[in-house]
């Protein structure tokens, strides 16, 4: 054999999970126009190891937004500037079992119930530090961009798009206010929001992404420490208990990993101290993931025994 006939296994076992999971149940996200206009049929997988190895099948160099994917991150990031008890002061962890747009706040106190729900991703993306919005979402940018080793940009159409349609969470973030949860402008916080979600990826990206938190925090491809360890642990303890909107008990049982998964299509899933996965198909079950995500990640996690509850 020459040398080019020697495959990769871990190469070779993605490709023939993409060719066993097919699938076109589920819709396309629709309530914001640009995501309506996605290509249905698009697919990519990434898995990306903790010494830095990324392996890709699929279209993995398309580019969407991050949309939902990006709670934990900048999660990460208000814990890292205020700490973890000044962040719970303002934002609780406990599951809602709700959709990801419910206006969805403690009635005693006016928490929202977590950061990976629409309420508790306004306030975190607000606790960022900065002067103003701009240089928020500037930290915000490069946050991202160190997780994922690679300088992410706005996609300015989604943006413009979701911010025209974003009635509810501009209800949401107008209810955070009264209770005192945001600064003084909840259009501010909103609009920081949806410039984070209109951040655009590439799958690639996205497992990099998931491989940081993997390692504890430090990006396996530029050896640099992004986030401290405490606030890693916390961020995975809140994708295993919310990330997968009100799916989430269903996937904890079926995979067995802290996840996040976003209406564009994508999901991550962080197996701790060993791999970070990424899957993107625009189509979408009933609770808002992609169903053919969800699909490949349930057999990945059989496959490899990825699942953090088995026992042998
Ligand atoms: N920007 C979207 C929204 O808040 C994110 C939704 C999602 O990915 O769950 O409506």
């Amino acid at each position: 054999t020459s040398r080019r006939d020697v495959r990769n296994p871990v190469q070779d076992y993605l490709e023939r999970i993409v060719a066993a999971c097919g699938g076109t149940a589920g819709e396309v996200a629709a309530y914001i126009p640009e995501l309506a206009a996605a290509d249905p049929d698009v697919f990519a997988l990434a898995l990306a190891t903790v010494d830095g190895h990324v392996y890709s099948v699929g279209d993995a160099d398309l580019r969407y937004s991050i949309q939902s994917i990006s709670k934990p991150f900048t999660y990460a990031l208000a814990l890292d500037d205020l700490g973890v008890a000044e962040v719970d002061a303002h934002i609780d962890v406990e599951p809602s079992g709700e959709g990801f747009n419910q206006i969805s706040l403690a009635a005693d106190t006016g928490r929202p119930r977590n950061p990976m729900i629409n309420a508790g991703a306004i306030t975190a993306a607000s606790l960022v530090a900065g002067e103003g919005p701009d240089e928020q979402f500037e930290r915000i940018r490069r946050w991202y961009s160190s997780y994922a080793d690679h300088d992410l940009a706005l996609d300015e159409d989604i943006h413009r798009s979701e911010l025209a349609t974003a009635h509810r969470n501009r209800a949401i973030a107008h209810m955070l206010r009264e209770f005192d949860m945001l600064g003084d402008d909840p259009e501010a916080a909103l609009d920081l929001y949806v410039r984070q979600c209109s951040l655009s990826v590439d799958t690639r990206d996205l497992a990099l992404m998931a491989a940081t938190l993997a390692n504890g925090g430090v990006n396996p491809r530029s050896g640099r420490r992004v986030s401290q360890v405490e606030c890693v642990e916390r961020v995975l303890s809140v994708m295993a208990t919310c990330g997968m909107y009100d799916a989430a008990g269903d996937w904890i049982s079926a995979v067995g990993m802290p996840a996040k998964s976003g209406v564009s299509g994508g999901i991550i899933a962080v197996l701790p101290g060993q791999v970070g996965l990424a899957v993107f198909s625009p189509r979408l079950d009933v609770h808002g993931n992609s169903a053919r995500g969800v699909t490949v990640m349930e057999r990945m996690s059989r496959d490899m025994e990825m699942h953090l509850m088995h026992v042998g």
